[in-house]
């Protein structure tokens, strides 16, 4: 009799931990957490953009750099480590607009500007107006993990930089022939605009590009970083919302963004932070937060981009409203999910 009595509380106990287990518990009957990795490398592509030979090259610039992140996951890494390692491989493929193969300022530079976030803690780094760090990223981590401050500019930071012994290269390493022919013909339609008495060209949303990425490790933590070089034609010492914590990133413990868009209406929006701020506090599901900031409050201001947002259930949305945003996910299979444009399959877990 005892005994029955005690597997029939066994069952019922079995049932308990099924009911309550929160998604991403595994069936293993351990608590782990099921690592997922959400990645974006600009809402600025669309269709006839790119050459068949650039597409596949994007697409295998993005497996490697899911693959890369998660390996660092499942191995027990931190959602930080899994965000650096994937940013920093999207900085070194010159196919996007952070690291190698930034956009070009109105002066022909190259002005990196980065940002990270631990959800757990609530620590950030950030640092703008970049010319020589070879990797963004892992100056903004520095400046969170080895200094007293969350953001430094540019001369200044990349001494701190130097000091950290973060890679610094000659700011030539970052050209593309491909961005100059882009500011080339920014210019040129500025020049236009000018000589026909028109407003001054704002740097173009054509131009976007930025990378990011979110992770959630086995310890259910949470992590974003982002990296750009801004916008294409900008000046004055311009800088968007990718290193501005809350506008172009964000992380708490239970919601991560980063951003990819008009900079300038992001920053207006708080948008990473608002996405988050909706499902923290308004109880809004990620994805339909993710849905409204970026496809109606950033519209209704005229700006336009997307975003990628991950919940510490494991949850991710891509909300987006140019004709592309490179973007890509990886889960418990380890296998790498990409798509550029718009009507890309991009298959979902468990849909
Ligand atoms: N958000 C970036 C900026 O405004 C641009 C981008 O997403 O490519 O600097």
């Amino acid at each position: 009799m005892r005994l029955r009595g005690l597997r029939i509380s066994v069952v019922w106990f079995a049932l308990l931990v099924a009911v309550v287990s929160p998604a991403w518990a595994d069936n293993s009957g351990t608590s782990a957490v099921r690592p997922v990795l959400v990645i974006h490398g600009g809402a600025g592509v669309a269709p006839g953009d790119l050459t068949p030979e650039e597409e596949a090259q994007a697409r295998a610039a993005l497996e490697a750099a899911l693959r890369a992140g998660y390996a660092r996951l499942q191995g027990g890494g931190t959602a930080l480590d899994a965000v650096t390692a994937a940013i920093t491989l999207l900085e070194d493929a010159p196919q996007f607009n952070a690291g190698r193969g930034a956009v070009f300022t109105h002066d022909g530079r190259n002005e990196l500007d980065t940002s990270i976030m631990d959800g757990a803690t609530g620590k950030a780094g950030a640092a703008a107006g970049l010319h020589r760090v070879k990797n963004p990223i892992l100056l903004a981590r520095a400046i969170m993990e080895k200094s007293p401050h969350v953001m430094m500019i540019g001369a200044g930071a990349e001494q701190f930089a130097e000091a950290q012994g973060i890679p610094l290269v000659d700011p030539a390493y970052f050209r593309t022939e491909k961005r100059w022919q882009q500011l080339q013909k920014a210019l040129q339609a500025e020049a236009r605009a000018q000589a026909s008495n028109q407003p001054l060209v704002l740097p173009g949303k054509a131009y976007f590009g930025t990378v990011g990425a979110l992770a959630l490790d086995v310890q259910g933590h949470l992590a974003a970083g982002t990296s750009t070089g801004g916008m294409t034609n900008k000046r004055y010492g311009r800088v968007g919302d990718s290193p501005i914590i809350g506008a172009g990133t964000w992380a708490d413990t239970g919601c991560a963004v980063s951003g990819t868009g008009w900079g300038e209406y992001y920053i207006r929006a708080a948008a990473a932070h608002e996405i988050c701020a909706r499902v923290r506090l308004a109880g809004e599901p990620l994805p339909k937060a993710a849905d409204a900031v970026i496809n109606q409050v950033i519209p209704r201001m005229g700006g336009d981009g997307g975003a990628i947002a991950l919940g510490a259930d494991g949850v991710f949305a891509f909300p987006f409203n140019t004709p592309g945003m490179y973007r890509g996910w990886i889960g418990p299979d380890g296998v790498p999910h990409v798509a550029i444009y718009r009507d890309d399959p991009l298959p979902m877990p468990g849909r």
